[in-house]
C-alpha cells in the first residue's frame, strides 16, 4: 500500500516536520506491524530524521553552506541550483521506520523532516509505501 502527501515550501532551503501526517497515513494503512518507507521523488528535496528544535534547523543549514557552499558548480549553468542538487544526493531521499503497534517507531528524539533544498515549492511529494510483517 502507497500513499502519497502534498507539502509546499516557502523557502530556499528549510525543514518541514513531517511526523505528524506520516504517522495518520500508517493508522490509515492497517499496518500494525512491518516497515514504513518515506521517499521523496525529487532531485532537490531530502529526508531526515532528527530533533525537532530551533538549534538543529539552524545548524543544518551552517552545515549546508559550509559542507557545500555556492561556487563554480557545473549544474549551475543549467538552472542554477547546484548545490540542492548535490545535498539532496548525499543526504538522501528516502528513510526507512519500523511500524510496531500502528505507529511509527520513532525514538525519543526522532522526527521526521522534508528538508527543501530549493524552494519555496507548491508541490513537493512525499511518497509513502507500507510493507506489513
Ligand atoms: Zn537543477
Amino acid at each position: 500500500m502507497t500513499k502519497e502527501l502534498v507539502f509546499s515550501t516557502s523557502k530556499k532551503r528549510q525543514l518541514i516536520n513531517i511526523t505528524n501526517e506520516a504517522q495518520k497515513a500508517v493508522g490509515e494503512s492497517g499496518v500494525e506491524e512491518g516497515v514504513c518507507l518515506v521517499f521523496a521523488p525529487h532531485a532537490t528535496a531530502a529526508i531526515l530524521l532528527n530533533e525537532d528544535e530551533a538549534g538543529f534547523k539552524e545548524d543544518v543549514e551552517t552545515l549546508l553552506q559550509n559542507w557545500i557552499p555556492e561556487g563554480n558548480w557545473q549544474h549551475n549553468q543549467i538552472d542554477d541550483n547546484a548545490t540542492a542538487h548535490l545535498a539532496s544526493a548525499f543526504i538522501g531521499q528516502s528513510k526507512t521506520i519500523p511500524i510496531v503497534d500502528g505507529k511509527l517507531k520513532l525514538g525519543t528524539w526522532q522526527e521526521l523532516f522534508l528538508l527543501e533544498l530549493d524552494g519555496p515549492r507548491q508541490n513537493r511529494k512525499i511518497v509513502v509505501t507500507f510493507l506489513a510483517a
